[in-house]
């Protein structure tokens, strides 16, 4: 009898205990490792990422793209903690520049930073199940592919639309001159003319200002008249939807360097937007001191109708961005630059 009695009193203490309470369980699946490879499978070359998860399958869901994070692809994990991972892994260019995983209250996220705009980037998620056999946990594996986008000379998102490229300066006006002795006018005719080919290469009507070393309006022209005659392509090109002037900057000390991008703060906000993509695509690509994103009342920017923008690729007046400058390679990274900075302004602004 005290046996039962016993027995009764223990079955009350364990139920007492067990009721369910109103605490939230804690996430229960846990990230135990990410890893990236290159893989070749029937011709094609991707890049595969496996996440593999504690505590058998897990759901998720996918979000792609957002307006300030056009190249980001986003993997949330449900009920699941990041576990010891680490938090930014760098992957291959060519198809991500990298994974990000993020913590949140119950779920974790997987956020890649795609070569291209998530919109048209080709990759492909599934699960596998896990493999005792093997010693392989329950994975969620994510091929990415190189697409389109970054096929070199082409530019996914440019097709049908209208650009005009003004390589500042021409013919009498040489622009700045470098310490070797490299000409504005020359790079950024050389810039403009490897643009020209990749935006028409991906389907893009170009028009530019000049084609060669000259002067617009003609060499006896005032400093307006040349600018206003630039102005004019882009006002009188039917259909024109961004003017973009290429230049180089310069200044009196050599020490100068970096990046950057002007725009008119009069117009809309589509140019500080233009200017935006642009300044990034190119830093993106060259590596360089950011100088930001300028609003100014350059003659070319305020007497266009159109989203219009104007780079300063780098300095000219210093000795190493004037080398770079002047090399063929160093101009077609700017060339694909500048195209890229345009689609992912067409993407984002939503013209
Ligand atoms: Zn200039």
């Amino acid at each position: 009898m005290r046996d039962v009695v016993c027995r009764f009193l223990l079955t009350l203490l364990l139920c007492v205990f067990m009721i369910p309470g109103e605490v939230e369980a804690a996430p229960s699946h846990e990230i135990k490792y990410i890893t990236s490879k290159v893989v070749e499978e029937d011709g094609n070359t991707f890049l595969r990422m496996e996440i593999g998860l504690s505590k058998g399958a897990a759901e998720y869901t996918v979000k792609k793209g957002s307006i300030l994070h056009p190249n980001r692809l986003c993997i949330e994990i449900e009920n699941t903690k990041p576990g010891d991972v680490q938090n930014e892994m760098r992957l291959d260019p060519k198809y991500a520049k990298s994974a990000r995983v993020r913590g949140l209250d119950k779920n974790t996220q997987v956020l890649f930073s795609l070569a291209g705009l998530a919109e048209n980037e080709e990759y492909s998620i599934t699960t596998i199940e896990a493999d005792k056999k093997q010693k392989k946990p329950f994975r969620i594996v994510v091929d990415i592919y190189e697409s389109g986008y970054v096929r070199r000379g082409f530019v996914d998102g440019l097709k049908g639309r209208h650009i005009v490229v003004d390589p500042g300066h021409g013919g009498t006006d040489r622009g700045a001159t470098g310490p070797s002795g490299l000409l504005e006018k020359d790079v950024t005719l050389e810039v403009s003319l490897k643009l020209r080919d990749i935006l028409e290469n991906s389907g893009a009507i170009v028009t530019l200002t000049r084609e060669d070393d000259r002067d617009v309006w003609g060499p006896t022209a005032t400093d307006s008249q040349e600018l206003q005659a630039r102005s004019d392509v882009g006002e009188n090109t039917p259909g024109t939807e961004v003017f973009l002037s290429v230049h180089c900057n310069a200044f009196s000390s050599e020490s100068s360097h970096g990046t950057e991008t002007y725009y008119y703060y009069g117009k809309s906000w589509l140019d500080e937007l233009l200017a935006q993509n642009l300044q990034e695509a190119m830093l993106e690509h060259n590596g360089l001191h950011d100088r930001g994103v300028k609003a100014t009342r350059f003659y070319v920017l305020t007497h266009t109708s159109m989203p219009a923008a104007l780079v300063e690729l780098a300095f000219i007046t210093n000795y190493e961005e004037e080398a770079l400058l002047g090399d063929d390679a160093f101009q077609e990274e700017m060339a694909m630059a500048l195209a890229e900075g345009l689609a992912n302004y067409f993407a984002v602004s939503g013209t």
